[in-house]
């Protein structure tokens, strides 16, 4: 399995000198089976321009499944010209909404926010609203499960081509669910589930522990409790995503260097970064 990381941010795009190695587009990741184009976009931030790339001039065929509906993970669907193309099959799923999916979705994309709606995609979209569970989802076993988060019904996934496995937990507010053992939340049942011996454990990082006091009621997670919960997992290796807008290229090279010793390999997600599981 290999991911191309196109999108790393949280929150809003990170453009400019300080933000270029790390990169500044928002959460969007693409999974390809071994040698072929990618089939699944986990995530639509503004990263998704990036996948047009990968795809070799052809039209994206494939799935594009969302954790949820905030604007970091969604405002790349509009600029996807993979996708946007009269021969493009694209199936997007989303936590079920109890709502028709393609108007949940349209409720950030179109008039007068923004002048088309989902649905106007040239090429052939559909909508799915997906409940937590076990999914066959565009050749990938996916493990759907709600996570806490804040404003709107968020899931973390685990994804496997039956050979390797990575977690996706971008947006998680564990401290609803209690302080947990270091005061940086509870290792949630349903993060624990997903990122249970992954090869790859990819978490929100969104905070450091000196700046979580102020802004713990954003909803996300610190650099601490990503790597207490991959150490509690066992997991292989853990990626740092969803970086502060702020947070510099030099920032997270001092955060790595700070975990140098720590149980786990500690990785941050960086624009065009390939992984190989
Ligand atoms: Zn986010
Ligand atoms: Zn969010």
């Amino acid at each position: 399995m290999r991911l191309v990381i196109c999108g790393t941010r949280g929150s809003t795009p990170a453009p400019g000198p300080d933000f270029v190695r790390y990169g500044g587009h928002t959460s969007c990741i693409a999974v390809a089976r071994d040698g072929a184009t990618p089939m699944l976009i986990v995530d639509a931030g503004t990263g998704l321009r990036k996948v047009t790339t990968l795809l070799g001039g052809q039209p994206f065929a494939g799935t594009i499944l969302l954790s949820h509906l905030h604007w970091d993970h969604t405002h790349g669907l509009p600029f996807f010209r993979g996708g946007d193309n009269p021969r493009a099959r694209v199936d997007v799923h989303l936590p079920a909404q109890g709502a028709d999916p393609e108007a949940a979705l349209a409720q950030g994309m179109s008039p007068p926010n923004f002048p088309i709606r989902p649905s106007e995609l040239q090429g052939q979209w559909r909508f799915c609203g997906l409940e937590e569970g076990e999914h066959d989802i565009a050749g990938f076993a996916v493990l759907a499960r709600e996570i806490p988060h804040k404003g709107g019904r968020t899931f973390g996934y685990r994804v496997s081509d039956r050979h390797t496995t990575f977690a996706y937990l971008s947006d998680h507010h564990p401290l609803s669910a209690g302080a947990g053992p270091a005061g940086f939340g509870e290792y949630h049942e349903a993060a624990r589930t997903l990122a249970d011996g992954v090869d790859l454990l990819i978490h929100d990082a969104q905070y450091i522990a000196e700046e979580f006091p102020a802004r713990a009621h954003f909803g996300h997670s610190t650099v601490d409790y990503a790597v207490g919960l991959a150490e509690a997992c066992h997991v292989r290796r853990l990626l740092l995503f969803h970086h502060d807008p702020p947070r510099t290229d030099e920032q997270i090279d001092a955060i790595l260097t700070g975990l140098r010793d720590a149980c786990v390999p500690v990785i941050a997600a960086m624009e065009g970064q390939v992984i190989d599981l």
